[in-house]
């Protein structure tokens, strides 16, 4: 068992008397790598200290939000002017309406948008949403995309293609996951299958658009406006689950560079600028079933929060400029070079995956299709590798199964210098 200092140690011991695991999200625990996680004390920049005073890159940013680095000035000092005038109301305020006029312009397909607290209140509420729309129960998810933690889908795939969902938490009725049809992704033949045999019960597809979190996955080519076109003709509804690449892999994430229109749309991370903040939008007719036009109920006392509101804002004027995305996009293609000028020769079996700022560096030579394919990777080399990062200063996800990003705040000179770690740490091992 590694643990990264004494008094993370300390902190550790004492919140697990008091939090179960000693954490507030399970991956924060580290056992997908063996030890200990580190408490952290501050973070600026690229860098997050810990509390006995180590500094690391930081490759994880919050998990997404932190696209602008850690504590960038433009959001700290919204945060302290909105603060002033008060931190919540639980009645409409004018930084809402700035918001969802923001990602309605930047998101073509979002023609009305509604803000929660959390990615996965956005999925929940987009998945009832759709049923409510349709008048039909079934959904369909795919094997490895996460959608938060909702009952609906928790669910894993049943043992034959065509069955229903089996429950993947302890907690989560069977029967409510008999309405959730696992799928594996990247697989058009068995979708064709599923609609074939059941297209007209079916609510809705929910996909993550880039799959990120078992590891980083790309659909095939066509493989996207099949998900379109299938749920279409059948009467379906495509929800694209744009939490983590919504507003990191440009203004209008996924379905911006593919060139797609799904109905609704889940978005998180990014738009609270660090803040808690989710939202849900799309087409206006599905949209308008809401409360209080429509029957499909949601609500939320803390939505639409100024705090968050406004973080969420400054965060996405930074990202509009020329020094944004473009930005973001040079220095992931500079990492991705040199990654894979370290890594070629030097006999260490690889895929890397990226996309913008986002990367996968996965220890297979296993072409990466689906979550199938990244459970496969020598997961013994990245242990080892991940603790030997750490150890010289380079944070990345503790799990095999996370994907990298790339900040704002990122230098060509961190990533230089994070490079020669790979190399000093793969020769260690
Ligand atoms: C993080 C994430 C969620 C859940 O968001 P939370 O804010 O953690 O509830 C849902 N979908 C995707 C694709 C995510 O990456």
């Amino acid at each position: 068992m590694q643990s990264p200092g004494p008094l993370s140690s300390k902190l550790f011991a004492a919140a697990r008397e008091v939090i179960p695991g000693g954490v507030n999200s399970p991956v924060r625990a580290f056992r997908n790598v063996g030890g200990e996680p580190f408490f952290v004390r501050k973070a600026h920049g690229s860098r997050i200290e810990d509390v006995d005073g180590k500094t690391y890159i930081d490759y994880i940013g919050s998990w997404g939000p932190n696209i602008l680095g850690h504590a960038p000035v433009v959001i700290t000092n919204t945060i302290h002017e909105v603060a002033k005038s008060g931190v919540s109301f639980g009645i409409p305020n004018p930084f809402e309406v700035e918001m969802a006029r923001t990602i309605t312009e930047w998101v073509p397909s979002v023609g009305k948008v509604r803000m929660c607290n959390s990615g996965t209140e956005a999925t929940m509420s987009a998945i009832r949403l759709a049923r409510g729309f349709t008048k039909r129960d079934l959904i369909v998810k795919f094997d490895g995309c996460y959608h938060g933690h909702s009952d609906s889908l928790l669910v894993a795939a049943g043992s034959g293609a065509l069955t229903h969902g089996e429950p993947d938490s302890a907690g989560v009725p069977k029967a409510f996951a008999a309405h959730t049809l696992v799928l594996p992704y990247n697989d058009p033949a068995a979708l064709e299958a599923l609609f074939a045999a059941r297209g007209e019960e079916i609510a809705a597809i929910i996909v993550e658009s880039y799959p990120a979190n078992a590891g980083l996955v790309f659909p095939k080519p066509g493989y996207l406006e099949l998900l379109s076109s299938i749920t279409r003709k059948h009467g379906a509804l495509l929800i694209f689950d744009e939490v983590m690449t919504g507003f990191r892999l440009g203004k209008a994430g996924v379905q911006g560079i593919e060139n797609l229109t799904p109905d609704l749309s889940c978005f998180g991370k990014v738009i609270g600028g660090g803040l808690p903040v989710g939202a849900f939008g799309g087409r206006a007719d599905v949209m308008d079933m809401l409360a209080p036009l429509g029957p499909v109920y949601q609500a939320g006392t803390l939505s639409g929060n100024p705090l968050a509101m406004a973080a969420g804002l400054a965060q996405l004027k930074e990202l509009a400029k020329p020094s944004g995305f473009p930005r973001l996009e040079e220095l992931g293609a500079h990492f991705e070079q040199g990654l894979r000028a370290l890594l070629s020769g030097k006999g260490v079996p690889h895929r890397i995956h990226r996309a913008g700022s986002m990367f996968c560096l996965f220890f297979t030579d296993r072409e990466i299709v689906n979550v199938d394919d990244v459970m496969k990777q020598d997961l013994a080399f990245f242990r080892k590798f991940f603790w030997g990062c750490l150890d010289k200063g380079v944070y990345l996800a503790p799990s095999p199964y996370e994907t990298g990003f790339i900040s704002l705040a990122h230098t060509e000179a961190d990533l230089d210098d994070t490079l020669t770690v790979f190399e000093e740490v793969l020769a260690g091992i």
